[in-house]
């Protein structure tokens, strides 16, 4: 009787192996936490060239990311999830009105702003994204939402801003997002267009995209990002941010990342999904496949921008081909380290709980 049930246990162990050969991927979804590499937060406030901003607008897009890297670190240091850390420093980046999101965002050629995000669970795949809204304040929490309250993974303009309204979210006027410097910024990208009498305005020096990827205490990565797009996009153009494996991706089988750049590039050479692709199936190390990416293929089709990414073990790759992508790190240390707003920039640490 014994020897009858050691042998079905034995056969109940081996199905299952098959059955994980058979279905990787499931091997993927919730895969075992990291043993132990403490807690990670990385954000970025855009890939881009920082040379032509005046130091106080340098100064004051640190100082913001510093604030909402705090908020992050406060959910990490707690226990709480990668996901509310994510969302919380994406939402700081959004009210600050200092980034291309939220009330920041660049305008697209009719004067308004058109934003998109999204968000990424690594531990179960679960997703939420939204594109094209011009009335919501906070893109990354109604991402969020779409995730935990619909069936869906994306919702898309009117159809997103009517879902905000049944769960209760204010739908805010255009003029919530004014700002007198982005108002300065289409008038002048405007006017260039027509002294050179070009249909297409490139303002790839300009970027201000907010992204933040993380690993909690419980091992799980998550990423995001928040947009409001290039300067002067066509109305209804969406880039990569809220396109998951384009702008956005997590995997706890793999990587965390979170890009910006002409999202164009980024959509065609699905960026986030090839660097964590390339840690799952090749093994290289983190750096080199985001490096590989974002400093060659890239590189070799002229498309700018850059990347944070993350892994299980808390190891960070941040490359960018541009002059400059300003990125902040903490760990549980709580010491955030603020750099690359340009190439020879020297990190500036900062304390995380102050
Ligand atoms: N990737 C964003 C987009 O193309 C822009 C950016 O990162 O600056 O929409």
């Amino acid at each position: 009787m014994k020897a009858i049930r050691s042998l079905t246990l034995l056969l109940a162990v081996i199905a299952a192996v098959r059955m994980a050969d058979r279905f990787p991927f499931s091997a993927a979804v919730g895969a075992a936490p990291a043993p132990s590499a403490g807690f990670v937060l990385v954000a970025h406030g855009g890939a881009g060239d920082y040379s032509n901003m005046k130091t106080e607008q340098v100064e004051m897009r640190r100082a913001a990311m510093v604030k909402a890297v705090q908020a992050g670190y406060a959910i990490l240091a707690r226990g709480g999830p990668s996901m509310d850390a994510v969302e919380a420093t994406i939402r700081v980046m959004e009210d600050s009105r200092l980034f291309d999101a939220g009330r920041g965002s660049y305008y697209t050629r009719e004067g308004v702003p058109e934003m998109d995000a999204s968000i990424m669970d690594g531990r179960t795949l679960n997703a939420g994204s939204v594109a094209s809204l011009k009335h919501i304040a906070n893109p990354i929490h109604l991402a969020r939402l779409v995730m935990e309250k619909t069936p869906h993974v994306m919702l898309v303009g009117e159809g997103a801003e009517e879902f905000a309204k049944s769960q209760g979210i204010e739908l805010v006027s255009p003029y919530l997002f004014f700002n007198e410097r982005e108002w300065q910024r289409y008038k002048n990208a405007k006017s260039a267009e027509e002294k050179n009498k070009s249909a297409g305005f490139s303002a790839s020096e300009e970027h201000g995209t907010v992204g933040v990827v993380a690993l909690d205490q419980g091992g799980n990565l998550a990423a995001g990002t928040s947009t409001g797009g290039t300067v002067m996009k066509m109305p209804g153009r969406v880039g990569d941010s809220p396109i998951l494996g384009a702008g956005t991706y997590a995997n706890n089988a793999s990587c965390a990342v979170s890009g910006t750049g002409t999202g164009e590039f980024f959509m065609r050479n699905i960026v986030a999904a090839d660097i964590c692709e390339r840690v799952r199936y090749l093994h290289v190390t983190l750096d080199q496949a985001a490096n590989e990416v974002v400093m060659k293929e890239l590189v070799e089709q002229h498309g700018d921008g850059g990347v944070i990414a993350l892994d299980q073990k808390g190891n960070v790759a941040t490359p960018f081909n541009t002059n400059g992508m300003m990125t902040a790190t903490v760990r549980a240390d709580g010491k955030i380290t603020i750099q690359g707003w340009s190439k020879n920039a020297k990190p500036i640490i900062v304390s995380a709980t102050k």
